[in-house]
């Protein structure tokens, strides 16, 4: 990827960006920038996965794609949110809706509203409208313990989104503190507790969630798959009732 100089203004360096990279293959519907490709990402890169404008991944696009087709949280109604471990992309978009009562929360980034433990969440039962909440519960030791709470502090008839990477047919964890050295051998990444499988549905409906899966093909259309580059993504939404 180019690197554009420190001394334009981060508007400036978007939009030359945006001309880089311009072309008709390709679709970003974070940033609406039109490319010839996505970028490759990743230790062993995945081609033609990440934007070099707005810098989303798969899951990312994806996941505005969903928000924006599948929920109702930009129809002007209040709503109250809780993001949990935020992207800077995202929640820049989520503060410019004047009718979210937005909050972040994560248990390092300093750049959150809130530090908190979601296995040991601060807020009142039935405070958020909607939670969303990707690739978090993989890095949580009691995921059980988290999903809890998000559930316990999601107002009835509110909902919530998660996204994880399913990796195995089934979910692979080993929860010890200790064997940070068998967690990465296990799972090639640091800091991870386990890879989820689609099982994941029935860990979220343990906790109460009615939950439903979406793969990106049945949201943004098969055509869409490639031109947007959301691939095999899956998003977990469940509801609170
Ligand atoms: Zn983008």
């Amino acid at each position: 990827m180019q690197k554009i100089s420190g001394f334009f203004p981060r508007f400036l360096k978007r939009r030359i960006k945006r001309l880089l990279y311009f072309g008709f293959s390709r679709y970003c519907p974070v940033c609406e920038s039109r490319l010839r490709l996505f970028q490759p990402f990743g230790i062993n890169p995945r081609q033609d996965a990440f934007c070099p404008v707005c810098e989303s991944l798969e899951r990312h696009r994806f996941a505005w794609q969903f928000l924006k087709q599948k929920t109702d949280l930009f129809d002007g109604e209040s709503k109250r949110m809780l993001h949990v471990a935020p992207e800077l992309e995202f929640e820049k978009k989520f503060k410019k809706v004047p009718s979210l009562d937005y909050l972040t929360a994560d248990i390092r980034n300093p750049r959150a509203m809130a530090k908190i433990d979601i296995t040991n969440n601060p807020y009142p039962t039935e405070s958020f409208d909607v939670i969303f909440c990707s690739h978090v519960l993989q890095h949580v030791q009691d995921d059980r313990r988290g999903i809890g709470e998000l559930y316990r502090v999601l107002k009835n008839g509110g909902w919530a989104v998660f996204l994880e990477f399913i990796g195995h047919q089934e979910t692979v964890e080993s929860r010890s503190e200790r064997d940070a050295a068998e967690r990465e051998r296990l799972f090639g990444l640091h800091g991870y507790f386990r890879r989820y499988g689609p099982d994941f549905k029935d860990r979220l409906e343990e906790s109460g969630f009615a939950a439903e899966v979406f793969k990106a093909c049945e949201v943004v259309g098969q055509d869409n798959v490639v031109r947007m580059g959301v691939k095999d993504e899956l998003i977990f939404f469940c509801r609170k009732s």
